[in-house]
């Protein structure tokens, strides 16, 4: 999407550090954290929010959740202490950035429940 600004960072028309990328996904630090560590897991396709997934995502979906959160959370040292993901969804689930996008929060202690 032209006006998406993850779809600029994603193509790379917005010039970002990965934390991690490959053919389907990129991964980045998000501008505003809000822990030690806070990435953002993002799909190279536009989808806009977790219900768009369709049935033609589902490795796609399945891809961030088997392989690339473990490789990131191993990357950036969380993977035995823990960390938290997120998925802001629509107006009331606090999303706004219109693409959908994981955050991998870590390095302090979560609190429950979240805002
Ligand atoms: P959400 O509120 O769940 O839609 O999350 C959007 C996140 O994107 C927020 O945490 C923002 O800080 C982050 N963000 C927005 N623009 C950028 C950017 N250019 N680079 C990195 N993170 C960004």
């Amino acid at each position: 999407m032209s006006d998406c600004i993850f779809c600029k960072i994603a193509g790379g028309e917005i010039k970002t550090d990965f934390i991690y990328e490959d053919e389907t996904v990129v991964a980045f630090r998000d501008l505003n954290p809000q822990a030690p560590e806070h990435i953002l897991i993002v799909p190279k396709k536009h989808v806009a929010k977790i219900i768009d997934f369709s049935a033609d995502d589902k490795n796609l979906a399945a891809h961030i959740f088997v392989d690339v959160v473990e490789e990131i959370a191993k990357k950036i040292g969380v993977d035995e202490k823990g960390f938290r993901l997120v998925i802001n969804t629509g107006e009331e689930g606090g999303q706004t950035v219109g693409h959908l996008h994981v955050h991998l929060i870590g390095g302090r202690k979560m609190t429950w429940p979240p805002g």
